[in-house]
């Protein structure tokens, strides 16, 4: 089975220190990987506690997109967890150079249990365990931040749209996606804050027209407009099939020789 599940859909400080919604990250089980996306605050508790449970020792890699603590709090005990508290040295941590150096939130000896350490840069192309991904442009963030567009054999692209605020050049990165989550984290427009808002969202949306759009990582405008009774007016707005993410929300995805 292969499947997205969002252990947490919050975005921002204040959504996140509240815990107005989880802040677990994405856990994704694709072409026999298990990879978690984002590990904030609780990613560990919600793994084991989700049903049925998601065994983070299982884990082959974590994708950091930026040090910020709403993606990165969880990033040690995640890796501690993939490699059986160091002691099965294995899988791969990709991150941004600055998620490891200067003020790094990944312990130094908590570096020394994965395999490997990538840090990912721009146009970077990664291939582990037969899935292959493309980080296609650094994003405008306050720190360096990346997303990933990814191919896997029967499946459909799938891509990850991180924090950022909107600029030219952001949608052709991602374009050609087919399922695509993006952290949409204001309902109106403010230039300046370094993420997406909800009309920055549906313009992406409309520009790389995939087939599924998933929006995650609220803060609080999007909870006081309740953004997840609005799926369907954006999805008639833009097209595509929208869905809101919720807490624990699973999308299932059937290699596509199956569906006839
Ligand atoms: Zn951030």
């Amino acid at each position: 089975m292969q499947y997205i599940k969002f252990l947490g859909t919050a975005g921002a400080r204040f959504v996140m220190i509240k815990q107005l919604r989880a802040s677990g990250g994405i856990w994704f089980c694709l072409g026999g990987n298990n990879f978690i996306a984002d590990p904030g605050p609780g990613a560990l508790v919600r793994a084991l506690k989700s049903r049925p449970r998601l065994n983070p020792s299982e884990l082959d890699f974590i994708f950091l997109s930026h040090k910020h603590l709403d993606h990165s709090c969880d990033i040690n005990l995640m890796i501690e967890a993939m490699t059986n508290g160091g002691f099965n040295r294995k899988g791969t941590v990709y991150a941004p150079g600055d998620a490891l150096s200067g003020d790094p939130v990944i312990f130094r000896y908590i570096l020394k249990y994965p395999e490997k350490i990538e840090v990912l840069k721009e146009g970077g192309v990664y291939n582990t365990g037969g899935l292959s991904f493309k980080v296609p442009v650094r994003h405008r963030h306050s720190v360096e931040t990346y997303g990933f567009k990814m191919e896997c054999q029967g499946l459909p692209a799938i891509a990850y749209l991180p924090d950022t605020g909107y600029f030219e050049g952001l949608t052709e990165g991602y374009a050609g996606s087919e399922i695509l989550i993006i952290n949409t984290v204001i309902y109106e427009k403010l230039d300046g804050l370094g993420h997406l808002s909800l009309p920055d969202a549906e313009k992406i949306i409309k520009a790389i027209k995939p087939k599924k759009a998933i929006l995650t990582h609220f803060g609080i405008t999007m909870l006081k407009n309740r953004i997840w009774e609005k799926g369907e007016e954006i999805s008639a707005r833009t097209g595509t099939d929208v869905v809101i993410a919720g807490d624990g929300m699973r999308l299932d995805l059937d290699p596509e020789d199956s569906k006839g």
